[in-house]
């Protein structure tokens, strides 16, 4: 299998070699299990994965018999009830994770505000008040920071603190109640060192709350093996799930028992049927529920995730890093005379999956690509992003990815106004 190293050592990278890199590519099957537009080149799975040719008809039938025939008989019949379970036991494998351990509800932020809210609650019963910090980094995902400092309104006496990424470890100390960060730096792309921060924060007797929004489904994590107390991912990233679909919770079996998740919902009861005023939490990772799921994004989801039951999710990384060190490797031949320089980390155990590229005009750079049909994105104040998503993107995309951007640059984009105007989402 081609490797970042193979990239690494070779002289000089031709499109045909990429041609041939996808030939041996064990991955190649499942490139024709997604629905792209032809002609289109989509890096830019890391914000919204591509649809898996087999979500419509799954989505068809979900509408037009389980919900037109069947209407609420599908509770039952189509075990609608135990959907975000059935789900999130099938993205356990992909964390490393009991099945036991997962479940989908709600959005990321939802779900983080929970779980923040419940680890506090858990800490500061644990240390008398002590264990009051959130203790996060300065380059964090802002979402996850508001949601924070939410939690600690809502927590009597407890503060975020956020700290240069470089100077975290030391910073843990007696009044960290949880580490919370994401795993991946959605601009740079660096990836943390989950397993020995994790290390660091159970040291100081501190919890951890990972971010796996840009890791999960695109490298190997194993949470049980590091420790990893809680986690948070999302649905529609790298696994497919679709636009908006709901987000996974992670929470460690030895936790389960003692976590008050502040958004007591019915579905979150040990028996929602009795319809009793007091609320007693289910038992095990269920209690994290709220209320009535979206079936039909469940559903979206679920159909992602059968196609992710037969994937190798270290070959995913192995691709993965070699596409990233081929983008980088590209980039510096093709782009360097453009002033395009690289952000994300040269060394591959420092990725991620998805390669931040800066220029000045980046925001116009990245609109003229997709006018030409590569898809990025654009992350302030002027960084180029593009993800790699193993599964549907290959070499020779890669390096006519960089091709394009190569002749974007050359005919100076950024002098047409087009390309400078912003929309909302970018
Ligand atoms: C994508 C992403 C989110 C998104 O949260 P939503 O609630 O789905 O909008 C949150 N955190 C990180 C780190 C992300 O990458």
């Amino acid at each position: 299998m081609i490797t970042w190293q193979t990239i690494l050592d070779a002289k000089n990278i031709s499109r045909s070699d990429c041609e041939r890199f996808d030939q041996d590519d064990p991955l190649a099957e499942y490139r024709s299990q997604f629905s792209l537009p032809p002609g289109l080149i989509y890096l830019d799975g890391n914000s919204l994965g591509a649809l898996p040719k087999s979500t419509p008809s799954r989505i068809q039938h979900v509408i037009e018999h389980e919900w037109g025939n069947r209407l609420i008989a599908s509770w039952n019949e189509s075990d609608w009830f135990h959907a975000q379970k059935r789900v999130g036991e099938k993205i356990a494998p992909l964390l490393g994770a009991e099945p036991n351990e997962v479940i989908v509800s709600d959005s990321t932020s939802v779900n983080l505000y929970k779980l923040l809210v419940s680890a506090l609650l858990l800490q500061h019963a644990r240390s008398e008040n002590q264990r009051r910090v959130i203790l996060s980094d300065t380059s964090n995902f802002p979402t996850d920071i508001y949601i924070a400092q939410s939690a600690c309104r809502c927590v009597k006496n407890s503060e975020v603190v956020q700290v240069s990424p470089e100077s975290l470890i030391d910073a843990i100390n007696e009044e960290t109640a949880v580490v919370f960060l994401s795993h991946v730096d959605f601009k740079s792309g660096a990836l943390s060192d989950m397993s020995g921060i994790t290390q660091a924060a159970h040291d100081a007797g501190a919890l951890v709350l990972w971010d796996v929004a840009h890791s999960a489904g695109a490298l190997e994590l194993r949470f049980n093996e590091w420790n990893v107390d809680l986690a948070v991912g999302c649905g529609y990233k790298y696994l497919n799930g679709g636009p908006g679909a709901p987000s996974f919770i992670f929470a460690a079996e030895r936790h389960l028992a003692s976590l008050d998740q502040p958004l007591t919902g019915w579905f979150g009861h040990h028996a929602p049927f009795e319809f009793t005023y007091e609320f007693k939490p289910a038992d095990g990772i269920e209690r994290f529920q709220a209320g009535t799921p979206s079936i039909l994004s469940l559903a979206s989801l679920e159909t992602a995730m059968d196609l992710w039951r037969t994937v190798s999710i270290n070959d995913v990384r192995v691709k993965s890093l070699a596409l990233s060190e081929l983008m980088l490797k590209l980039t510096r031949e093709m782009l360097h005379e453009f002033g395009v320089t690289t952000t994300t980390p040269t060394s591959a155990e420092k990725r991620g999956s998805h390669v931040a590229l800066h220029h000045s005009e980046g925001f116009a750079i990245v609109q003229a690509a997709i006018a030409k049909g590569v898809i990025g994105d654009f992350r302030p104040p002027d960084l180029m992003r593009f993800g790699i998503a193993p599964l549907y993107v290959g070499y020779a995309d890669t390096w006519d990815a960089v091709d394009t951007l190569r002749q974007v640059c050359k005919e100076e984009c950024w002098n047409d106004p087009r390309f400078q105007t912003r929309s909302e989402v970018t």
